[in-house]
């Protein structure tokens, strides 16, 4: 039996690849990370491709190894020639957020040590450092000390985490589903819909609350809502604000509504993922109130949802949920396995594990903490600060060329659209989009509200400056005069 464990060992030895191996496998790997940085201005935000990344499928991985060099070349014509390249500063759809470098360091030292941040018996240095992050998060919405949360894959899964804890604080058990009451607006992000779906509610009454002119939700009628629910026997439970809502930039009138969810004993949750980390920006706006002072009310808020890679950067991979009762948090995502018993160990941390629904998972916080300690925030509040005056400056000059403008952008997000002399508007306004696809430079992306398709941009990326605005707008003119 040694000799046959031995001959195994010598294969499977090969998967800790020698110190020369590894720096050469580091070097090459070096060389397209910094060629891609590099080379990132000149290129494209996005290419319009027929048959986009054949080459994946017609590369398969069978029992021999490969050369780095052939695999990373195949990469490099796949990825780098379709589609979307997020990490653009061109990238102006959806809503970008780069990809800063540090945090892709990060990332390689968690994946290199492997840390747990499940449990601190395990990794007492990863769950301080998740900790500390989700703390710091906490009080920049202005939560106590006593609050928590946890680092989620993303906004989607932040908002789940969010949801699920609503409901079981409220005690919505299933013969009470049916008659419990979950307030949004049309323009809420669809991942609440789908967590509401999720976390067995589908059978629920959802209210649309009506919108103002700029999108955001009406208060006064909010109040009556619940007013007549409550009236006709209904079980009011759930409200969701947003703070920024994707399509427009929107924010919902926080402190309104917060004052009607505590009159009325309903949990407020606010979906901060696109817009929370404008809490660190100091812009004023025209009427003399400021970007901040939009958030006023966040901070009465039981939960939110705030994503790292959106508003601060961040590759692909973190969204935070915070949470104000952490105790309803750990009661919905609680659970000790007999196998486990030794990680019960006291301490002044709580286990993320204990406050979602991941068990093992990649430890998330070091590609935050690491870019947050080399840079400090300031660079943060400066790039936020500059998406906003941006997104005024493209708002402005967009008008100039005879565009129609949705609302004044509360935070880095646009709408609007041009009105031809003849013709269909939303088709015309449909061919624009994909004139701006095909010229590549930069990417946007077009939303329909009412029967209304407006053309969005969403200025989040950290490598947007005024260089790419101003392709924008040059792209923009040219399409009208082409298209017309
Ligand atoms: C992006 C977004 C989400 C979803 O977050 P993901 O990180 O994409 O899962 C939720 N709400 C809002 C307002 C968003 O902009």
């Amino acid at each position: 039996m040694r000799s046959l464990i031995q001959q195994l060992e010598q294969t499977a030895r090969t998967l800790e690849p020698s110190p020369v191996r590894r720096e050469a496998w580091d070097h090459l790997v070096q060389i397209y990370a910094h060629h891609f940085i590099d080379h990132i201005e000149q290129g494209k935000a996005y290419h319009f491709t027929e048959n986009p990344a054949a080459g994946i499928p017609a590369y398969p991985f069978g029992e021999a190894p490969k050369p780095m060099e052939e695999v990373l070349q195949v990469l490099k014509e796949n990825l780098h020639t379709a589609g979307i390249n997020p990490a653009s500063g061109g990238h102006l759809g959806y809503i970008p957020g780069g990809g800063i470098y540090p945090a892709a360091l990060g990332d390689y030292l968690a994946a290199v040590t492997n840390q747990y941040a499940g449990i601190f018996f395990a990794g007492p240095g990863a769950v301080r450092i998740e900790n500390m992050l989700l703390r710091w998060m906490c009080r920049l919405v202005g939560y106590p000390e006593t609050a928590l949360g946890n680092l989620a894959s993303g906004g989607s899964i932040a908002n789940l985490i969010a949801f699920v804890t609503a409901r079981d604080f409220k005690k919505i058990t299933s013969e009470k589903v049916r008659r419990s009451v979950i307030y949004l607006t049309g323009q809420v992000h669809h991942c609440v819909h789908k967590a509401i779906r999720i976390g067995g509610m589908a059978e629920a009454v959802v209210r649309n609350v009506p919108m103002d002119g700029h999108y955001r939700m009406d208060a006064g009628a909010l109040e009556k809502m619940v007013a007549q629910d409550l009236a006709a026997g209904l079980n009011p439970f759930l409200v969701v604000a947003s703070a920024g809502t994707t399509d427009t930039g929107a924010m919902d009138p926080l402190e309104k509504i917060g004052g009607i969810c505590r009159q009325h004993d309903l949990w407020f949750h606010v979906d901060a993922a696109y817009g929370g980390f404008f809490l660190l920006a100091d812009v004023d706006n025209p009427d003399g109130s400021t970007v901040k002072s939009a958030f006023k009310g966040i901070e009465l808020s039981d939960s939110v949802a705030i994503d790292p890679h959106k508003g601060l950067f961040l590759a692909y991979g973190v969204g935070a949920v915070l949470i104000k009762n952490v105790k309803a948090q750990m009661a919905s995502h609680y659970y000790r396995a007999n196998y486990m018993q030794d990680a019960d160990i006291a301490s002044d941390e709580l286990n993320p594990a204990d406050l979602s629904p991941e068990l093992t998972k990649h430890w998330r916080g070091l590609r935050l903490w690491l870019p947050l300690q080399l840079f400090g925030i300031q660079p943060f509040k400066a790039a936020l600060e500059e998406k906003i005056w941006l997104c005024r400056y493209f708002y402005e000059e967009i008008q100039k060329s005879g565009f129609e403008a949705g609302p004044y952008p509360d935070l880095s997000v646009c709408i609007y659209r041009y009105v031809p002399e003849r013709g269909d508007v939303n088709e015309f306004n449909l061919r624009l989009v994909e004139h701006v696809q095909r010229d590549g430079r930069i990417f946007v992306s077009s939303t329909t509200i009412n029967g209304v398709v407006w053309l969005r941009l969403a200025v989040l990326s950290f490598r947007t400056h005024l260089r790419e605005i101003d392709i924008l707008l040059e792209v923009f003119k040219d399409g009208v005069g082409r298209l017309q």
